[in-house]
């Protein structure tokens, strides 16, 4: 150790030109961004591809016979040039991108790919690792060690290790083909997003649409060469605001029937075989690997486990919520005969009859709210949360290198230990991608050496910039999101595991959302939410309007979500690989499930790109899912009174947050919560039914 030691503090003098291959004396061990350059780091890249190889091959051909230490614990620390090369890099790549950076990505991509391949279809490794497997109730294993252990194993079946010759070069064709339909289907759909738009010349046609709208429409077409005129289109910032506000209900349709229709015109650009094929290859996909549908497929690795699971799930809430979209309804038509409109409400009318009755009801700025919520002061109501909650300290510090300088840097203790670092980086610029997330410079874990090693965080955001010499100004679904990403940011400061083999999709959102609850609870903002120029507390009045606007068209978003989740369900529980009549699939489904005609699922089949070109099959569920786990949870303080409760606190970091991806998932819910998730707390924070 010493020796290591001393020979990386030579190499930092006399030959460290690369900073990758040396030591890092930063405070915390934070990457030296401030001497890293671009072109470190892919000779650091190919080396740390090399060093694994080796580390690989090394465990391979010991001649030992094949245990949990000299096999799967060896296997955790193969990795680590590449992981801490790679670690770096996620920022540039992500918040402060150029050029240069997306090339040499672009180049590393195939690189890293080939990389992950030689390992997880290595049949020599694999043959020690199915060896511990087989014989894992000799090693007198901890739980920790056994989870780790089945999740090498099944890696590998899952990647298809177990067949042979034949089936694995079918496997090999059926992965070549399925993500050549995935980009397909994504290329349709942009160009079908695209082909449609609406253009306005005559300004009655604007009635009803506020003035930045028609501004962004009037700028929109005259960017076209169509100066005088206002173009809509099928992009979200367009296509919204434009079924919310516009009165003309004739375009409001010709909108809505090109926004419905996309991929699906009989045209070059049409989805619909290609989604049906997606989901046939599928099946056979799975079959082929040994499960009965790809819902199956995909679920063995998620809390929920299984399909039938998933499915009733979401039909005890759709059981809820189908009444609560149905009144909906109700109250949209009596408007509409109010006003002696003579027509029945169409999926079209939606948006706009509930946008005027949310005015009648609940009418509330967005500009009357930003003053409170300057983004210092919602930063510091998020940290007294944490600080009730676990203890936690933060205390910015200017000594750390950083990414960009626009980045703040905390330093997090608690009872004066070193806890972590945490890095904010709020606001948009050229070099940022869209949205907001959360990770881990480097995460928690215990080394080679059983040293415990601290975790560096990173949330991004995307915020409303400062505005002259106001401080930043941002919106409670700006706050909302600040506090989520810090959710994520805890689950990894908190973490404790000696292994840790990745935390399911239909899990990971609870330590975000979770967080959530705390943002408009009255007590919460009673802390932070102060006027930026007088100080002044926000009114209770705001306050209880903000709550009850929270719950207003529930039963509709409840709806038209759970009618997407079901949809994709559908689709990949099927057993036997058929190719579906999409159309007609997507009717059946929805009449099973008994959608009303005024709603149509979020996404329709021939657009539905989570499923077919992202990442989300049998998986679109988990957003609700993990909305369940948080509700729940959250109410596990409630019932106790006190918001702060530490002893529901205290079982949730240790329980929950500690355990990041160490144990099973349900396990550790009912180690928290004393009994499985409950979907009540769901309902009624969505207003679906009574407090
Ligand atoms: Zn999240």
């Amino acid at each position: 150790m010493l020796l290591v030691a001393l020979a990386a503090a030579s190499c930092k003098k006399e030959v460290c030109e690369n900073p990758f291959f040396c030591e890092w004396d930063t405070p915390f061990g934070v990457p030296p961004f401030d001497q890293i350059k671009l072109d470190h780091f892919k000779p650091a890249f190919i080396k740390g591809m090399e060093e694994e190889l080796a580390a690989v091959d090394a465990i391979i051909n010991n001649t030992d016979e094949p245990t949990f230490e000299n096999t799967i614990k060896e296997l955790q620390f193969t990795s680590e040039l590449l992981d801490k090369t790679q670690r770096a890099f996620g920022p540039l790549s992500s918040a402060n991108t150029n050029d240069s950076v997306q090339a040499l990505s672009r180049e590393m991509s195939p690189l890293f790919s080939k990389h992950r391949d030689a390992i997880s279809l290595n049949e020599k490794l694999f043959e020690k690792v199915k060896s511990v497997y087989e014989n894992r109730d000799k090693f007198n294993l901890s739980p920790e060690e056994s989870k780790l252990l089945e999740d090498s194993y099944l890696g590998f079946i899952r990647n298809g290790i177990g067949l042979d010759a034949e089936g694995k070069d079918k496997l090999r064709k059926l992965n070549e083909e399925l993500s050549l339909l995935s980009l397909n289907f994504g290329e349709n759909l942009l160009a079908e997003t695209n082909g449609f738009t609406l253009v306005i010349d005559n300004d009655a046609d604007l009635s009803g649409l506020p003035d930045g709208v028609r501004a962004q429409a009037a700028a929109a077409a005259k960017a076209k060469g169509m100066e005088g005129k206002w173009l809509f289109t099928m992009q979200a910032p367009s296509y919204f605001p434009f079924m919310t506000y516009a009165d003309n209900r004739a375009l409001r349709e010709k909108m809505f029937r090109g926004y419905m229709m996309r991929g699906n015109n009989g045209n070059d650009k049409d989805n619909n075989e290609t989604a049906a094929k997606i989901a046939e290859l599928r099946v056979e996909k799975a079959n082929l690997l040994g499960y009965k549908s790809h819902a199956d497929y995909v679920l063995e690795r998620n809390m929920s486990k299984n399909p039938e699971r998933v499915l009733s799930f979401l039909s005890e809430i759709w059981t809820a919520a189908l009444p609560v979209a149905k009144a909906e309804a109700k109250a949209q038509q009596e408007m509409i005969d109010r006003e002696g409109g003579n027509f029945k409400l169409e999926p079209w009318d939606w948006f706009y009859y509930t946008e005027k009755i949310r005015k009648e009801k609940y009418n509330i700025s967005e500009e009357e709210l930003r003053p409170y919520f300057a983004v210092n002061n919602v930063t510091d109501g998020m940290f007294y949360v944490a600080n009730r909650l676990y203890g936690l300290e933060f205390a910015e510090r200017t000594d750390i290198p950083k990414y960009h300088p626009d980045v703040k840097t905390f330093e997090v203790s608690r009872d004066g230990k070193h806890v972590g670092i945490l890095m904010i980086d709020y606001y948009p610029r050229a070099s940022k991608r869209g949205g907001a997330w959360c990770s881990a410079m480097r995460g928690q874990r215990i080394d080679k050496d059983g040293q415990f090693v601290t975790p560096l965080v990173s949330m991004v955001t995307n915020f409303t910039p400062p505005q002259g010499d106001a401080p930043a100004l941002i919106t409670p679904d700006e706050a909302n999101t600040l506090f989520h990403e810090f959710g994520h940011a805890l689950h990894s400061l908190l973490s404790n595991t000696v292994y840790s083999s990745g935390v399911s999709r239909d899990f990971v959102e609870l330590p975000s959302q979770i967080m959530e609850h705390w943002v408009l609870e009255p007590e919460v903002l009673k802390v932070y939410a102060k006027h930026y120029q007088t100080g002044e507390i926000i009114p209770d009045e705001l306050i209880e309007k903000l709550e009850k606007a929270g719950k207003f068209n529930t039963g509709f978003t409840t709806i038209e979500y759970l009618a997407a989740s079901s949809l994709d369900m559908e689709y990949h529980s099927l057993t036997e690989p058929v190719k579906v009549n999409v159309a007609e699939f997507e009717k059946a489904a929805m009449d099973k499930y008994g959608l009303i005609s005024e709603i149509i699922p979020r996404y329709r089949s021939t657009y539905f790109s989570h499923i077919f070109s992202g990442g989300y099959s049998a998986g679109y569920y988990s957003y609700i899912w993990c909305e369940v786990l948080d509700a729940d949870a959250f109410s596990a303080y409630k019932e106790t009174g006190d918001i702060f409760n530490k002893d529901v606190a205290s079982r949730f970091e240790k329980e929950i947050l500690s355990r990041k991806g160490s144990k099973d998932e349900l396990e550790m819910y009912i180690a928290f919560r004393g009994k499985e998730p409950g979907i009540d707390a769901l309902l009624k924070n969505r207003g679906l039914i009574a407090e």
